[in-house]
């Protein structure tokens, strides 16, 4: 195989970002792919009926517009978005429902008692948003540029973190709502790792919104795979690296694998301890996803849950808690949490005129083999009555067979490794700058490295950086924007 300057192993979204830096630097880039399409878990295609578009994994994209890296890459400008009045919604028994709206103080007015608790834990966060994003979208072992916001969030994170997360509210619907976004950190409630993934959310649910994009999330990395190529840089799919020795002759080598591949494959030419360290990091508990063609819209008992482009099913704030106990112990829940997200409602091209297309996720311990679309039927039964007969057709993936889509999400663990607060600061090893080994020229640039998972490409852009700076002597990071002619 020919040298090139850098070889990235992965075309995830944070293989993608650390290519297009790279080549945006100016240096030769040769990526490869184990899938036959590009995108990781940003894969869109058909999965249940003809005309129906499903997002693989990711759906929702809390970063797209806050993300330092595609602010820079001006990804809002490249791609189709539509952004829902609603960021999130949270329905309880009874048609009541907890609604997230991009506008905080309507997002109040409608929490009744604890409105006035839920803007003053929010609205220091969200009038500094793009401060939150910046800090939540590094490493946390650097010295903090913006040390007050930090602060105001470390202090709110514990609030929410501690099982004293209560004191706070009055009524149940606040609570609930708030618990629902803290659920996608894959961890037990209350804790700290739950509690900074929850307000960094929803502080952007009600900053810029939750934006969905239009024709799918592989929208996102194929507008990433063309600045590559339009810059030089090459892709071969349907390549897996099993040795860093198959690979050509280059100063930079960055692995957008997990951390534990990333150990295997690079094992000749990585220290022994250092490998250990990365067979450390821990896995959290899995997802099991089910998709659904839908002859029209679902009908919530809320019908504002309906204007949502996502929604938190599971009732109330102790309910979604037991049962992510149950997960964390080893068994899957009765009444799971379910993630919900119904971009048909806002996007034309995922279904034929009238129908829609449902995706969904409910947790689960790691390594499940359990089909949950029965189970996510139910959950979603239960605040939607009649969702069964809109039903056309369903495709699903267990735990297993989501890490067998992408073998980044070990055991699947869509996070490459749990979001425990220690591995928020330690990831995939306690560094100011964890992207690089301790092998000469080679890097992590996934969601096993920080600042963790999501759809950013903040991991790869900070890995592509931290190469430039080390094996390139290069300081500043390229202009990305779209060139004007
Ligand atoms: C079901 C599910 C739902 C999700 N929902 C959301 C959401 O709504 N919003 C959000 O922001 N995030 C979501 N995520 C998380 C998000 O998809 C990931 O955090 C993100 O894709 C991580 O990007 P990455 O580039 O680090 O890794 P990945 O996207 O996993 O990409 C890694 C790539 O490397 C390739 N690869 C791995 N090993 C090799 C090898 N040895 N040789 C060659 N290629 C290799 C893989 O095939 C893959 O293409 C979800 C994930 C899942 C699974």
């Amino acid at each position: 195989m020919p040298a090139v300057d850098a070889v990235i192993v992965g075309a995830g979204p944070n293989g993608l970002a650390a290519a297009v830096t790279l080549a945006r630097a100016g240096l030769t880039v040769q990526v490869y792919e184990r899938a036959a399409t590009i995108g990781g878990g940003a894969r869109s295609g058909e999965a249940t009926l003809p005309g129906f578009l499903h997002d693989g994994c990711s759906a929702v994209h809390p970063m797209a517009f806050a993300s330092p890296f595609f602010t820079r890459f001006a990804l809002r400008d490249r791609v189709g978005f539509v952004t829902p009045d609603i960021s999130f919604a949270h329905p309880l028994d009874g048609g009541r429902a907890g609604i997230a709206y991009r506008d905080l103080d309507r997002t109040a007015e409608g929490l009744g008692a604890d409105g006035a608790a839920w803007k003053q834990l929010l609205a220091p966060l969200v009038r500094r948003a793009r401060a939150v994003a910046e800090f939540t979208g590094d490493t946390l072992v650097r010295i903090p540029r913006h040390p007050v916001t930090m602060a105001r969030f470390g202090l709110r994170t514990f609030e929410q973190g501690l099982p004293t997360w209560n004191a706070r509210w009055r009524e149940d619907l606040a609570p609930a709502l708030l618990t629902g976004v803290m659920a996608h950190g894959v961890q037990p409630l209350p804790s700290l790792g739950a509690a900074a993934a929850g307000l960094a959310l929803a502080v952007q649910g009600h900053a810029q919104g939750w934006p969905i994009p239009l024709g799918g999330s592989q929208r996102i990395v194929d507008a990433l795979a063309a600045d590559l190529l339009a810059h030089g840089g090459r892709i071969e799919t349907g390549v897996a690296i099993g040795s860093i020795d198959e690979l050509p002759q280059a100063r930079a080598v960055l692995f957008d694998t997990s951390a534990r591949a990333l150990a295997r494959i690079a094992a000749s030419r990585l220290p022994e301890d250092y490998r250990r360290k990365l067979n450390r990091l821990r896995y959290g508990n899995a997802v099991a996803k089910a998709d659904f063609a839908l002859s029209g819209p679902v009908p919530w008992a809320n019908p504002e849950v309906a204007r949502a482009g996502t929604v938190h099913l599971g009732g109330s704030r102790e309910e979604v808690a037991y049962a992510e106990r149950e997960v964390a112990a080893g068994r899957h829940a009765a009444r799971p949490y379910v993630l919900v997200s119904q971009p048909s409602e806002f996007d034309a091209t995922r279904a034929p005129e009238g129908q829609g297309a449902l995706w969904a996720y409910t947790h689960v311990p790691r390594r499940s083999t359990s089909d949950q679309t029965e189970t996510i039927i139910r959950q979603i039964e239960r605040f939607a009555p009649g969702f069964r007969d809109v039903i056309l057709a369903s495709s699903h993936r267990t735990a297993v067979q989501v890490e067998a889509y992408d073998p980044n999400y070990v055991g699947g663990d869509i996070a490459s490794g749990s979001g425990h607060f220690s591995q928020l600061v330690a990831r995939p090893t306690l560094s100011p700058t964890p992207w690089r080994t301790a092998g000469k020229g080679i890097y992590l640039c996934s969601a096993s490295a920080a600042p963790g998972p999501g759809v950013h490409g903040m991991a790869g852009w900070h890995a592509a950086l931290t190469a430039l700076s080390t094996e390139f002597g290069i300081k500043e990071s390229p202009a990305l924007a779209p060139e004007r002619n």
